[in-house]
């Protein structure tokens, strides 16, 4: 079929549409109902917050048997209405790609020793045990009661030599709990990559 260049547009602007409609806008945001009834006796629905950037999307995650099948935008969330961006729709990724286990999370930690060029997995408990202890080590060498300024002093109870950097993959309620532990700790440095 030849096609022109007229008709190319009106086939790619009728293209683009019916996607937005079906992928980006959500069906209950166009016809104000949704057509096809989620089985909630098969799949759960939770409403999350995408965490891949300061925007903070509303997202429908629908699981069944514990596994993601399916993440779209929330329609009714008011900043996003229904649209997820492209990094949005990749959310389910965290966990699975193309239905499967995605290889490459992690599950366990990985340690580099000083002067070694490889990772090893270690095991959780002695990962967060060596945190623990480096934390408390170098918060009690370097902490600041008090500050001096123009002739006054000042109580603040902080330490400068630790700094808490948060990352794309934590979700909304692990960066609240986090921020959390940053401040009982006396740390002021805190900060995101979606804030970057
Ligand atoms: S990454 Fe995209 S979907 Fe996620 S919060 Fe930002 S704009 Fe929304």
């Amino acid at each position: 079929m030849e096609l022109t260049r007229r008709g190319f547009l009106k086939l790619s602007g009728a293209s683009t549409a019916g996607f937005l409609l079906f992928k980006g806008v959500g069906w209950k945001k166009v016809l104000g109902f949704s057509p096809i009834p989620l089985r909630k006796d098969l799949v759960n629905e939770t409403y999350t917050i995408c965490c891949y950037c300061a925007v903070g999307c509303g997202a429908l995650v629908v699981t069944e048997a514990g596994n993601i099948v399916n993440i779209e935008g929330n329609p009714d969330h008011p900043i996003n209405e229904g649209t997820l961006c492209s990094k949005g729709q990749a959310l389910s990724q965290f966990r699975t790609v193309d239905g499967k286990d995605n290889p490459r999370r992690l599950t366990k930690p990985l340690y580099r020793a000083p002067g070694a060029t490889e990772w090893e997995e270690v095991d959780w408990d002695w990962a967060i045990d060596q945190v623990a202890k480096k934390i408390k080590k170098t918060r009690d060498e370097n902490w600041l009661s008090t500050v001096d300024v123009g002739g006054t002093t000042y109580p603040v109870n902080r330490t400068d030599a630790i700094a808490e950097f948060g990352g794309g993959e934590l979700d909304n309620e692990e960066c609240y709990l986090l921020v959390k532990l940053a401040r009982a700790l006396g740390m002021v440095y805190v900060e995101h990559c979606a804030r970057i």
